[in-house]
């Protein structure tokens, strides 16, 4: 559709669905719990969950994720991955029938305290490493107790951990941190979960009952060092934009604010109608690439709110209008990422309102 946004990232639906398969084939044993926060890591939180058939549940990081779920219509289980945040909001999670992570004694203590006449589903979570949420091993097994005595809740309690370092394949850690979160299933606990993607990825023996895979659902390796073809993931997310000018530029010219770089040689520089103001990110350096044509070419000058310029080169063929990936389909956001010194979730994530979702 033309809404006048020459931005636009195009939203491969097929390619999800065939990302989930892939997930599952890894995980034949598990469900998914697909991890769609923050709009879906930026494609469309409702879209995404409305095209994902199959999987066991949603997770989102906010209540306002959740129900905005819920209204759109999305029936199957949410689970809010962080827990609430206050005592009131847990008559809203029994409303909606939305599950939440237990993380902190101060949520312990609100679910005991409140007069919900209804019961709640739990996930209690171990903190295995990360040391960011999650009760420490020492404190774990009483809030279980604690949380299969309260009326309040809903039984069984099902448990769940994070791992921080699943994406370094040559360290041990996340094995370690399996097996210590092993050891705090009890016989009568319901569901467990603890695998990201990179867990589901590359360490099996994480996957359990419900894997939460996050990145991988979009297409994108959560590795450093090894990309989305790899693991036979395609990229949902292609970001697109165009040339909106290509000019002749002599050696000793300088681009763009700062002018902090000068053409060595006479080139034709194509400036490209995406800046910060649609997400991408001011911090990239010259270098960086982008694809006009199928070709490689290298940014040049700072990224400013609307517009970027690329070095064609001097014997170029390019015209206004011509299509430039930014990411995605030839580009593996990952790739951009690694070259702006971030990581491909942040990249898609941020994308803003300016830029124009077309599903396909
Ligand atoms: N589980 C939890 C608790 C998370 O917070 C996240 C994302 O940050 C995920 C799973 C999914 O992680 P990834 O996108 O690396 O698969």
């Amino acid at each position: 559709m033309n809404n006048g946004s020459i931005t636009r990232a195009t939203i491969n639906l097929s390619a999800l669905k065939h990302n989930q398969l892939v997930l599952q084939q890894q995980a034949p044993n598990s469900q998914i719990l697909a991890v769609i926060k923050a709009n879906a890591y930026g494609h469309g939180m409702v879209r995404v969950a409305q095209t994902l058939s199959g999987i066991y549940a949603f997770g989102v990081a906010r209540l306002n994720e959740a129900l905005a779920l819920r209204a759109a219509g999305i029936s199957k289980p949410i689970v809010l991955l962080e827990g609430f945040f206050h005592a009131d909001d847990l008559k809203i999670l029994v409303e909606h029938n939305l599950q939440t992570v237990v993380h902190s004694q101060q949520q312990l203590d609100a679910i005991l305290a409140s007069d919900l006449n209804s019961c709640l589903q739990v996930w209690l979570k171990l903190d295995t490493g990360m040391h960011r949420i999650g009760f420490h091993e020492a404190e774990f097994d009483d809030a279980y107790q604690a949380l299969k005595a309260s009326k309040n809740v809903s039984k069984p309690i099902h448990l769940m951990t994070h791992f921080n370092c699943a994406d370094e394949l040559d360290n041990n850690i996340t094995a370690e941190q399996n097996r210590r979160f092993k050891t705090h299933i009890k016989s009568d606990s319901g569901l467990v979960s603890s695998a990201n993607s990179a867990a589901t990825l590359a360490w099996p023996q994480t996957h359990a009952d419900i894997i939460r895979p996050g990145i991988a659902l979009y297409g994108v390796s959560p590795f450093i060092d090894k990309v989305a073809e790899d693991f036979n993931l395609q990229p949902v997310m292609t970001l697109k934009s165009q040339l909106i000018s290509v000019r002749s530029h002599q050696a000793g010219e300088s681009v763009g604010y700062g002018a902090g770089w000068t053409a060595t040689n006479n080139t034709k520089l194509g400036v490209v109608a995406v800046g910060y103001g649609d997400g991408y990110p001011r911090m990239a350096p010259e270098g960086t690439p982008v694809l006009v044509n199928g070709r490689l070419v290298p940014i040049v000058g700072r990224v400013s709110m609307d517009m970027l310029t690329v070095d064609l080169g001097e014997h170029c063929r390019e015209q206004v209008g011509d299509e430039v990936i930014l990411w995605g389909k030839g580009l593996p956001a990952a790739q951009v990422a690694k070259h702006i010194g971030t990581i491909a979730y942040e990249l898609v994530t941020k994308l803003t309102a300016r830029v124009a979702l077309d599903y396909v």
